[in-house]
C-alpha cells in the first residue's frame, strides 16, 4: 500500500475515533496535527493487520473443468487496486488450457522469477 494510502487510512480512523468521541470538526483537526498523524499511521497499520490476522490474507485460485477464478486476499480487496493483481496475471500465465491434475483450490504462495505462480493444493478444494 503506497503511503498516500495508508495515510489517508489513517486520517479515516482518526475521524473515526474522533466521530465516536462526539467531536465534530474531526476532519479539519487532522490537518493541524503535524507529527502526531505519524501515530494515527501506526493505530491504522496495527488495525488493519489485526483484520488481515482475522480475517485472512491469502490469495487462492480455484480450477475448473471450464474456467478459472481467483480468491483475493483482504489486503488485494481493499487496495483498490485488485484488477492489477500480480496474482491474477500470474495464474493467467498458466491457465489457457485446462489441466486435470490441476482441478481444485489452491493458495498461491508466491510468483517466481519467470512470473508463474507457486501453488499449494489446499484440503478444502473441490
Ligand atoms: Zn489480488
Amino acid at each position: 500500500m503506497a503511503r498516500s494510502d495508508r495515510m489517508q487510512a489513517a486520517k479515516a480512523a482518526y475521524v473515526a475515533w474522533q466521530r465516536a468521541r462526539g467531536v465534530p470538526e474531526a476532519a479539519a483537526t487532522w490537518e493541524l496535527m503535524g507529527d502526531s498523524k505519524e501515530r494515527w499511521l501506526a493505530v491504522a497499520e496495527a488495525v488493519r493487520a489485526a483484520i488481515y490476522a482475522e480475517l485472512g490474507n491469502e490469495h487462492y485460485v480455484i480450477f475448473t473443468e471450464d474456467r478459472w477464478t481467483v480468491e483475493h486476499s483482504v489486503e488485494c480487496k481493499l487496495s483498490g487496486h485488485m484488477h492489477e493483481c500480480a496474482y491474477h496475471d500470474a495464474v493467467r500465465l498458466i491457465a489457457d488450457e485446462y489441466d486435470p491434475d490441476r482441478a481444485g483450490r489452491w493458495r498461491i504462495t508466491g510468483i517466481d522469477s519467470e512470473g508463474l505462480p507457486s501453488l499449494e493444493r489446499t484440503p478444502d478444494g473441490p
